[in-house]
């Protein structure tokens, strides 16, 4: 009998909080802007390193979102100079424009895998939504920020089912050329397994993208996304976007599950021994505790539990 060695994993990750801003724009019932400052406040004292504020997107399109600009100045108020550093999606151009008004110093564009998805959620061919992209992009850039590109539906799509690999690292490769910084490759529905991570991952390098410059943005709606993440750090994936406490999910899905919880993504990284702290030797990593604090505190504002099993077992009943 033969031993694999244990493959090679890295030996710390960046975990990029979403909840705020992927989590929380399904959400029903508006959550008031203090109670989302002390989300982002709470998370970042937590250790984690990213946290996703808000969406500069329409709020005829999303209304729990309408209130990014004041979330910011209270976030600026409360946090001081960082807040400036807290990524905000902007769909467009005009939402970039809200975004240098306000100072932001990274923010991220939000592109389609697939040609449905493209014109259901941007309004915009699979090829016109590079076109809206480019200035957007380019200005953001030209200004010294930070650009993140998420493109979604990498790993299937509601209405056209199975997304070829090339035609995901086509578009992905697009992003990149207009000149973001960094791709977030999303299983926005949540129906990827662990092999497509791999062959999705390998594609990309052989295309001359490395896997430094993508993340991981998976969901939980068909109970892959720790077995994916897995799959994605033996690729050597070092950044997964998670949301604290499970919360959000995808409209186009059919359960209600969705993001990747933190809490989840921490558990089975601190069983690994893979570091979350930011990578300057000392760094203590992601208080565990306080994110599970955070999210049952969360839970109990929008008055429903989490979704996340370790949040659930940390926590304890009535969380
Ligand atoms: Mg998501």
């Amino acid at each position: 009998m033969t031993t694999a060695p244990a493959p090679a994993l890295p030996t710390s990750v960046t975990v990029y909080e979403v909840g705020p801003r992927d989590g929380l724009q399904n959400e029903a019932g508006q959550v008031p802007t203090e109670v989302k400052a002390e989300f982002v406040e709470r998370l970042l004292a937590a250790g984690l390193p990213v946290v996703e504020a808000t969406s500069f997107v329409h709020p005829t399109w999303v209304p729990q979102l309408a209130d990014a600009a004041e979330l910011l100045a209270l976030l600026e108020e409360r946090i001081g100079d960082r807040a400036r550093d807290l990524p905000v999606l902007v769909p467009n151009d005009r939402g970039l424009d809200r975004a240098l008004e306000l100072g932001c110093r990274h923010v991220a564009v939000f592109g389609s895998a697939t040609e449905t998805f493209a014109q259901r959620n941007l309004n915009r061919s699979y090829d016109e939504q590079f076109a809206m992209f480019e200035p957007t992009v380019r200005r953001a850039r030209d200004a010294g920020m930070q650009v993140r590109a998420y493109l979604s539906m990498c790993f299937g799509d509601p209405w056209e089912g199975a997304v070829p690999v090339e035609q995901v690292v086509a578009a992905g490769r697009r992003l990149l050329d207009l000149g973001a910084n960094a791709l977030s490759l999303g299983d926005t529905i949540g129906v990827g397994t662990a092999g497509q991570v791999g062959e999705l991952v390998a594609a990309f390098g052989e295309a001359g993208i490395e896997a430094e410059r993508l993340a991981m943005h998976f969901h939980d709606t068909y109970g892959q996304a720790l077995a994916n993440t897995y799959a994605a750090l033996q690729a050597g994936i070092t950044t997964f976007d998670a949301s604290a406490g499970g919360l959000g999910g995808c409209p186009y899905a059919r359960s209600a599950t969705g993001n990747l919880a933190t809490e989840n993504l921490l558990w089975m990284l601190r069983g690994l021994g893979i570091s979350t702290g930011t990578g300057m030797g000392t760094g203590a990593g992601i208080d565990l505790d306080a994110v599970v604090a955070t999210s049952a505190w969360m839970a109990r504002q929008l008055g429903r539990p989490s979704p996340s099993a370790v949040v659930r077992a940390l926590a304890g009943s009535g969380s």
